[in-house]
């Protein structure tokens, strides 16, 4: 049901002033005659025209001459064709009398006969496109309006549609606390807090505090929930809103929308603005307008540029806002006095990590094999978010197995699902396409084995997941910079399932698209990007224009580019190979074993191989972790002792 609101009273009005309109003509005179009216009126010459009915009523029109005559004192009122009405008895005798009046001179006008067409068609067919019309502008209106503040209402389309927290809503309070890891990040935001909590600290000695701090990272690293912690600690007012709410159909709205949203917030000073996804709205403004530039888009981020000048530094209204695309970003928001303040969230490290799953396990029941380490070492690249969906997934997951609580294989599980996707036991495959799916897996374990930069392996499956036939698991490292070995190592491992199909079946499969997809672009990246190829060193060609239809280098470059990439790939192909060749007897046993159990684990690649040869960088920080660990334990059992001496 559309809510009641104002605009239907005046749709109402306006309709009853139509309804009317259209049948005063009738309303405002009486224009019934009686048959012996009607014979004096067409005997005296009065009538121009007379229009007979199917239904035995007559049409009598009069002529302008004796309108005021015939009307009487209401003849101002009779409308645009004044005629009069009158039923007769029969067609027949109308016709005998009009004759005769004919032959004697006083009636000279025509005489014609219609079909009477009813009251109500006239009116629905008066009125239908009106009403058709004023829906169709309801339509448009409403959906421009979409589900924002105003709901349904079409007159509030300008106003933004900021979600508004309050302060005094203690239960739904966000606190520092919420937020894991992101230690770096909270700090920054810490100074924001305390000038919301006391301004004059600062002002005092005549210091400005940003009007607005950038939040920079990955999708589901916590930026919303670190604003709204912000909020939380400071205590005050916080209104959230996505970059894509300003953008509108129409050119102008965003603006307004802006607009509303910082007066909204001055009357509630001291508060925090959220702007979520603002590269929706600050995305670069373009450089040549006849390049199609967004009108609306670039009238929104410029009432939002002004709007941030607007307000003095100690308006106590301060602008946060979340983006993973900071470069992409004009650069008048992003200069001193705006948004100056970039905040890095990052992905979560391995600490990190564990502790937003302590977070996320609070709410849990959970039976005591859940280990949070464990989980944390698990999740590699896993963002925030993603760590509350596995444990709210292991949640759903221990439900369905009906379980009094939920355990460590739950998370695994949980954990495969988000990577791979759903299980598909159903799929059906023969024989043959099971051993080939086998041969290809196994050729990525045995080549990670054996790659000094390979990430460790996990497991290797050949139950589908999704849209993938099979997978190889691996732990991620950790690093902030590549080296050149390490991605050739991982470019050969890619490439090794290829070269297990080439090798041991004899035929080349359209199994391996996937690597071929992702060793070619990588290929292309490290080429033209990191400028790690022999004949093009140390050039970079990477290049953000949002247009940009030439390439930044000359077609004899572009064909080098693809020369490096095709010599790259194929020598790392012809390395795979050969690695695999070495590792013949090993990697049958693997398929085999593939083939057999479905799922295989790191332990079983070991017992085929041996030993890995090279310990990764993960597993040596770990092996460093607990070397402090058990130090650390060491001095509490020496400080135990000498404490409990103290209290002796
Ligand atoms: P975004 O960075 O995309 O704005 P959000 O802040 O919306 O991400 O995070 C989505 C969800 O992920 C949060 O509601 C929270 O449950 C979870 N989350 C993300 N980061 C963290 C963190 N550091 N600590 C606790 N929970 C987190």
């Amino acid at each position: 049901m559309p809510r009641f609101n104002l605009s239907w009273l005046y749709i109402c009005i306006a309709m009853t002033f139509i309804y009317l309109w259209i049948t005063s003509e009738d309303s405002a005179v009486d224009r019934q005659l009686t048959y012996t009216e009607f014979k004096t009126l067409i005997n005296k010459g009065y009538a121009s025209k007379v229009v007979a009915f199917n239904d035995n009523t007559v049409d009598v029109y009069i002529k302008p001459e004796h309108v005021k005559e015939v009307f009487k004192d209401d003849y101002l009122k009779v409308g645009r064709s004044p005629s009069m009405n009158v039923k007769v008895g029969s067609i027949e005798s109308l016709d005998k009398f009009l004759e005769e009046a004919q032959k004697e001179g006083h009636f000279t006008g025509e005489i014609s006969y219609e079909q009477k067409s009813d009251m109500f068609g006239t009116i629905f067919w008066n009125i239908a496109p009106i009403i058709f019309f004023v829906g169709i502008w309801l339509f448009i209106m409403r959906r421009m309006s979409g589900g924002g503040a105003g709901g349904a209402n079409p007159f509030t389309v300008g106003k933004s549609k900021a979600q508004v927290y309050d302060k005094d809503d203690q239960a739904n309070r966000i606190t520092f606390k919420d937020v894991a890891g992101q230690e770096g990040a909270k700090q920054e935001v810490q100074e924001i807090v305390e000038f919301l909590k006391q301004p004059q600290k600062y002002t005092e000695l005549g210091g400005k505090i940003p009007k607005g701090a950038l939040l920079v990272g990955p999708p589901g690293t916590g930026k919303t929930l670190l604003a709204k912690a912000v909020a939380g600690e400071a205590n005050v007012p916080f209104f959230s809103m996505s970059g894509s709410d300003f953008v509108e159909m129409f050119v102008g709205v965003g603006a307004s929308r802006v607009r509303d949203l910082f007066r909204q917030a001055k009357e509630k000073a001291p508060c925090i603005i959220f702007i979520d996804e603002i590269d929706a709205v600050g995305r670069a403004r373009s450089k040549s307008p006849s390049m199609g530039g967004n009108d609306e888009r670039e009238s929104t981020l410029n009432q939002l540029l002004t709007e941030m000048d607007g307000f003095g530094t100690n308006s106590g209204v301060i602008i946060l806002a979340a983006t993973n695309r900071a470069d992409i970003l004009d650069k008048a928001l992003l200069r001193a006095g705006r948004f100056d303040r970039q905040i890095h969230v990052d992905l979560p490290d391995l600490n990190e990590r564990k502790a937003v799953f302590e977070v996320h396990l609070k709410p849990l029941k959970l039976d005591d094999t859940v280990d949070p380490d464990l989980l944390a070492r698990q999740t590699p690249g896993f963002s925030g978010a993603d760590i509350a969906n596995v444990c709210n997934e292991a949640a759903l997951i221990a439900a369905r197995h009906k379980k009094n609580a939920v355990g460590k294989q739950d998370f695994l599980d949980a954990v495969d699902r988000i990577i791979g996707g759903l299980e598909k036991k159903t799929k059906v495959m023969t024989a043959h396409e099971k051993r080939t799916i086998a041969i290809h897996e196994a050729g990525h374990a045995t080549l990670s084995w054996f790659l000094e930069h390979a990430n460790p392996l996990i497991k290797v499956t050949i139950v589908p997941r999704g849209r993938a036939l099979g997978a190889a698991w691996y732990l991620p490292e950790e690093r902030q910079i590549t080296t050149k070995e390490q991605m050739l190592d991982e470019m050969c491992a890619t490439l090794g399932g290829r070269a297990a199909e080439e090798l041991f079946t004899g035929h080349i499969s359209t199994g391996a698209m996937n690597d071929l997809e992702r060793v070619t672009k990588q290929s292309y990246g490290m080429i033209a990007y990191a400028g790690m190829s022999d004949k093009l060193p140390n050039l970079c060609y990477y290049n953000n224009e949002e247009y940009s239809f030439s390439k930044p280098y000359s077609d004899r470059t572009a064909e080098l580019i693809d020369e490096e990439v095709k010599r790259m790939i194929n020598k790392q192909y012809e390395r795979a190979k050969t690695l695999l060749a070495e590792h013949k007897e090993g990697h049958n046993q693997l398929a085999q074993l593939l083939v057999e159990r479905e799922v295989i684990f790191a332990e079983d690649v070991e017992r085929i191989f041996g030993k890995r040869p090279w310990t990764s960088r993960s597993e040596e920080i770990m092996n460093k972790e607990e070397e402090t660990k058990a130090l650390a334990s060491n001095d509490e059992e020496t400080e135990t002792p000498l404490l409990e001496n103290k209290e002796a």
